[in-house]
């Protein structure tokens, strides 16, 4: 393990050197669909302004047998879910009157006593990094550490703000030819504490330049995006004027109804009821794919940057969530992501102080169907190991109290992100290609014909990548096994290179 969190496993470099409408929508439709497959259709009247103040923080109690929380789990789809801690079977929701009477009527354990003392609402949210503060941050990180960090906006939002990365790398070797990992945070507005762990990354790495051996190589030869808040509009609204705001903002003819950025991405979008076409649901999936600039700011950025690895941070929950969000989607390198998706569990600590406790899964099998995600998209149309991690657990409430939970809440997660660097070194391999051939794309096929490591799988099947530069070929991050590499050049040229992962 060349990037490791745990000093006894010693590194091996040699195979990568060689190789809802808040307060506007006056009725809103809820479909509430049952495990039996009975719909529910309620229609609920709101206050028009009044609407936002009428919904509150409900927390419920799962069953503790696996079916009948099953079964309750996905009649809480249509509600505003604000964090579903598996571990402990509680799901908070924002819930109207009539959404409580119904769901007390069908027999779900309700309280409305916040599980920690601190309560919900009970300190203000205002330490938390606004748009404006987070600029002033990595502005001042990069004019410290300008032979480590370089900042930039990678696109504008509905209202004009930029939409901040920034690269940490070593100016050693030739940056561009650096393979990359991405880590994004805050496609929802109102979870605030996946900012401070994209920030963490970002500020941990620099931190460790000088002191950490595994951090200074790593930082030579790769690169390390970060993204800490894909919805600074939404994140702005929220320190304003709407504490649970979720969506973008976006503006449908002079009425702020907002686009839920994590079910907008064009891949699976609409696909299997892990969105709504309701402009007052929260998880609104937009007119059409893609059609939000900050989804298609980080669509931009991934197709540039190439990354190898993804997480997207979410809260709360402690999940680790791999695509497909939609069951009728098979991932054909499912054992790339259990394998990788349980080195990070390893090393991720719950509220509770444990290692090994989150959960790890594909949506569907861990909360329920969602569809439209980003780390669906990067990982079937760019071919990105991407997870979505989701941060924290009931303990620290949805919006934690900051003076109590930040640092912790960020030192849980070092663990995770650093075992999927670690996972991302020694997992990539670089291939050269020996003809004068310029690549511009490259598929990749197991040539092993089943078993545990059959990546891409059992039925022969292929996957395209995009063609990532490294500094001696082109840069994959591959499941054990054997594969044939086929590189293919503009004009249809090409060269099959046969490489062997451990
Ligand atoms: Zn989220």
């Amino acid at each position: 393990m060349a990037y490791s969190t745990s000093p006894e496993k010693k590194a091996t470099r040699g195979r990568f050197r060689n190789g809802s409408a808040n307060g506007s929508s006056r009725r809103v439709a809820c479909l509430l669909t049952a495990a039996s497959g009975i719909a529910f259709f309620v229609t609920l009247s709101q206050g028009g302004a009044r609407a936002n103040d009428e919904k509150q923080v409900v927390h419920i109690q799962l069953p503790a047998s696996k079916q009948a929380r099953a079964s309750q789990l996905s009649e809480l789809g249509a509600l505003d879910v604000l964090g579903i801690d598996t571990s402990h079977g509680i799901v908070d929701v924002r819930a109207s009157g009539s959404e409580i009477s119904f769901l007390a009527a069908r027999g779900f354990d309700l309280s409305f006593a916040p599980p920690n003392s601190m309560g919900t609402l009970a300190f203000d949210i205002q330490q938390y990094l606004t748009p404006e503060k987070l600029a002033e941050r990595l502005a001042t990180l990069a004019s410290q550490h300008p032979e480590l960090v370089r900042v930039w906006s990678i696109g504008k939002t509905h209202e004009g703000r930029d939409i901040l990365a920034a690269e940490v790398t070593s100016r050693t070797g030739d940056s561009a030819r650096k393979p990359a990992a991405l880590f994004n945070a805050m496609h929802h507005a109102r979870e605030l504490m996946t900012t401070e762990v994209a920030v963490d990354i970002i500020e941990t790495l620099v931190a460790e330049y000088d002191t950490n051996q595994e951090t200074r190589r790593l930082l030579e030869d790769f690169r390390v995006v970060v993204v800490p808040q894909v919805n600074p509009d939404g994140n702005a609204r929220v320190h304003s004027s709407s504490r649970y705001w979720r969506k973008n903002t976006w503006n449908d003819g002079g009425r702020v109804v907002g686009v839920d950025l994590n079910r907008n991405y064009p891949a699976l979008w609409n696909a299997c009821q892990g969105s709504s076409g309701d402009k007052g649901s929260d998880s609104y999936r937009g007119p059409q794919p893609a059609s939000e600039p900050e989804t298609q700011a980080m669509m931009a950025l991934v197709r540039s940057v190439k990354p190898l690895v993804n997480i997207s941070y979410h809260a709360y929950g402690e999940l680790i969530i791999h695509p497909f969000g939609c069951r009728t989607e098979k991932n054909p390198a499912q054992a790339l992501f259990t394998a990788v998706g349980a080195r990070m569990k390893a090393e991720l600590v719950s509220d509770e102080g444990r290692k090994g406790s989150y959960e790890l899964g594909a949506a569907p099998d861990v909360i329920y169907p969602a569809d439209g995600t980003d780390v669906d998209w990067q990982w079937k149309e760019e071919g990105v190991v991407s997870f979505a991690i989701e941060v924290g657990s009931s303990r620290q409430g949805f919006q934690p109290d900051y003076a109590r939970w930040r640092n912790t809440a960020v030192t849980n997660q070092r663990g995770g992100w650093k075992a999927l660097l670690a996972a991302m070194v020694d997992g990539t391999v670089v291939v050269q290609t020996t003809s004068p051939l310029s690549p511009v794309e490259a598929t990749v096929r197991s040539v092993v014909e089943s078993g545990e490591h059959a990546p891409f799988d059992a039925d022969h099947a292929t996957k395209r990548f995009p063609i990532r530069p490294a500094q001696n070929g082109f840069a994959f991050f591959l499941p054990a096994g054997t594969h044939e590499i086929t590189f293919r050049d503009a004009m249809g040229q090409e060269e099959t290179q046969v490489v062997t992962t451990h």
